[in-house]
């Protein structure tokens, strides 16, 4: 029948990474299409959705969580990770201790999250080659040492956002 309604799969995706590094900029550029240069950085819209397509037609709809700025103090609950299927864990290219903070989002998603999350490592402000101080190279050691993916974005021109959520759409387990 043309025009069937076709049932989305659902999946609670969390963002983790420091203050600062645009978890926040990704998701709304992902949900509205825009980069707003003086959100406040400490006011996230806690829920988003966003729903994509498979190429074989299969809808994916995201469930965004945000966070409201906790991660300034590292004290994100564990009903934050409990349930998420796939994870973003974000870096600022330009910014070495957020690097570091990113692998420690990732080792506390391993030890508090679900064993199968699926989690994509990125490397976020590529428009900023001026100020990069991680590499590719870097980010990418580490992603595929921890078995997770790497992709390098840009909230604010768009670049890759939508390839990072299809790329994670795709792993993501087509029953539920
Ligand atoms: P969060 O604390 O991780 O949610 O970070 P925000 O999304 O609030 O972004 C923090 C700051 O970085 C804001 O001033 C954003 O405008 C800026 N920002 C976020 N993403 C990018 C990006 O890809 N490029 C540039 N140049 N600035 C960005
Ligand atoms: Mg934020």
């Amino acid at each position: 029948m043309a025009g069937q309604m076709r049932k989305a799969l659902t999946y609670k995706l969390v963002l983790l990474g420091d203050a600062g590094v645009g978890k926040t900029a990704i998701a709304v550029q992902f949900v509205k299409g825009q980069f707003n240069p003086f959100l406040e950085s400490t006011i996230g819209a806690s829920f988003m959705n966003q729903t994509v397509t498979l190429p074989d037609e299969t809808l994916i709809k995201f469930q965004i969580w945000d966070t409201a700025g906790q991660e300034r103090f590292h004290s994100l609950a564990p009903m934050y990770y409990r349930g998420a299927q796939a994870a973003i864990v974000v870096y600022d290219i330009t910014n070495r201790n957020s690097f570091e903070k990113a692998k420690e989002w990732i080792k506390e998603l391993q030890q508090q999250g679900d064993p199968n999350v699926v989690v994509a490592f990125v490397g976020n402000k590529v428009d900023m080659p001026e100020a990069r101080k991680i590499q590719p190279s870097e980010g990418e050691s580490y992603a595929s040492e921890n078995g997770l993916f790497f992709i390098e974005t840009s909230a604010k021109t768009a670049e890759n956002v939508s390839e990072l959520f299809m790329k994670i759409a795709k792993q993501l387990p087509s029953i539920q």
